[in-house]
């Protein structure tokens, strides 16, 4: 069954397949690492998570490639407060997101791509966009896009419409590269160093002087070297469609002439905390670190991100993720009655596509139905109460399958020994950190993690107290 998805640039709900017959190329925005990431960030990356595994259960072959953003106004703002050379902060928190993707049970990307690792392919993009009168040099240095030079800008995020609105951002050179900032002129691809860029800083594209890219033109340059000139899916949060993947369009199709730069566009909506935003002032940006904290499982966690459909936006409470503790239980109950025992499902490799659906087919439907997750759990509890023994195996074979699209497989594991308890070294070295980390000493709090994981621990923060784990391998 073709797996059809919503592709927020035609409004349509459109099959997808690979262009090139072959394998299906999806580009993610990743994260910026300059600080945890949080679950409204994990909200987006779940959800791509579980699009790719129902792809790859339905029998196609994805190329998954998520970037890093480490060199932006953040990453260094955060360098420059903490006096470390910016592949300090980055290499920091890019180690956390990998640790907090594995507990999330995200596949990994094939590839990984750093934006500080594609200047030369970022900087012939701007050349290119500058021969071809898309682009110029402002008298500082910078390289700026010429929005005026490109008819299709504003589709994506039907521009024309929100400028008819009062109060509309005026045109005009924007310097800041950062995602909340909206504006309907022209963009920095090229940034001139400042004093506050500190050592970083690579030659510039002719013309420009020595600086470092704007935010948006590292996906464009990125998307291209790993995927070429259209992608199949390019995907993101909400909150990127304007600016940022208006710009990446207007870079992508003048620079390299091609048209369309992706055949479908994929849009995750916002995360609410107990029926707020997510705000800083608010203390509501929750990390994973805060969520486990609070005695719940990534899991549990995965579980409540997905329990709402991706094109709405989901208010995440903690009485949600109760719900999700005792819907993994009843799933791992319906798994026993299935399959004798929940651990039976096991083990969950990667499926055959052409394996029947039995009762569960309608759970499969919903999934392939614009990632309908909320419609597939409801279908799979519904039949929880008309299974029997006798159909079990075909049926059992088809919940694996199903966990598997979902990613949940990690809690049908054996449960395991009971954590053992860290030795006094560890608690010293772990009391030892959390001083230096209210102290805002992170040069020391990140030593004395290093040190706390190489005794093979991982101290986990909330926001007022730490626990330590064994260290996840
Ligand atoms: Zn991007």
């Amino acid at each position: 069954m073709p797996v059809s998805l919503f592709d927020s640039l035609s409004l349509t709900l459109r099959p997808l397949a690979p262009s090139d017959g072959h394998s299906f190329r999806m580009y993610c925005c990743g994260p910026t690492v300059y600080g945890p990431a949080h679950i409204g960030n994990f909200r987006t990356f779940v959800i791509q998570d579980t699009l790719r595994r129902v792809l790859e259960t339905d029998g196609l072959q994805v190329r998954h490639v998520r970037n890093l953003t480490d060199v932006d106004d953040k990453t260094l703002r955060q360098a420059q407060s903490e006096n470390v050379p910016l592949a300090t902060v980055t290499r920091r928190w890019t180690e956390r997101f990998h640790a907090d993707c594995a507990a999330l049970n995200l596949l990994p990307p094939h590839l990984e791509p750093a934006a500080t690792a594609h200047i030369a392919d970022q900087v012939a993009l701007i050349e290119a966009l500058l021969e071809r009168g898309h682009a110029y040099v402002s008298p500082d240095g910078s390289v700026y896009f010429r929005v005026s030079s490109f008819s299709g800008y504003g589709r994506l995020s039907r521009l024309a419409e929100r400028e008819l609105r009062p109060g509309g951002e005026p045109a005009g050179p924007v310097d800041a590269d950062e995602y909340e900032r909206e504006s309907g002129g022209d963009f920095a691809l090229w940034k001139a160093w400042k004093p506050d860029d500190g050592e970083v800083r690579w030659p510039g594209p002719r013309g420009a002087a020595p600086g470092r890219p704007g935010w948006h033109i590292e996906c464009s340059a990125m998307s291209r070297r790993h995927l070429g000139d259209e992608l199949d899916l390019h995907g993101g949060g909400v909150d990127l469609k304007f600016p940022h993947h208006e710009n990446e369009i207007a870079q992508s199709e003048c620079g390299t002439g091609h048209h369309p730069f992706c055949r479908h566009w994929f849009h995750s909506e916002h995360l609410l905390v107990e029926g707020r935003k997510m705000s800083k002032s608010l203390g509501n940006l929750h990390t994973l670190d805060d969520i486990l904290a609070r005695g719940y499982s990534p899991m549990e966690l995965r579980y409540a991100l997905l329990a709402g459909h991706y094109r709405k936006s989901l208010n995440f409470t903690f009485h949600g993720l109760d719900s999700a503790r005792s819907a993994l239980k009843s799933l791992r109950k319906l798994a026993a009655r299935l399959a004798g025992s929940p651990e039976a499902l096991q083990p969950l490799a990667r499926p055959q596509p052409a394996a029947p659906w039995g009762r569960f087919a309608g759970a499969w439907a919903a999934l392939c139905d614009d990632l309908n997750v909320p419609a597939a759990l409801g279908e799979i509890f519904g039949h929880a109460h008309d299974l029997t023994p006798e159909q079990s195996h075909e049926d059992a074979t088809a919940l694996g399958r199903l966990v598997f699209a979902l990613g949940l497989e990690p809690a049908f594991a054996p449960a395991s020994a009971p954590a053992p308890k860290p030795p006094a070294a560890v608690i010293a070295l772990a009391e030892q950190r959390w001083a230096a980390k209210q102290a805002r000493d992170f040069a020391t709090a990140d030593r004395l993690r290093a040190e706390i994981a190489a005794l093979g621990w991982t101290m986990l923060d909330s926001k007022t107290a730490y626990r330590l784990e064994p260290a996840r391998s």
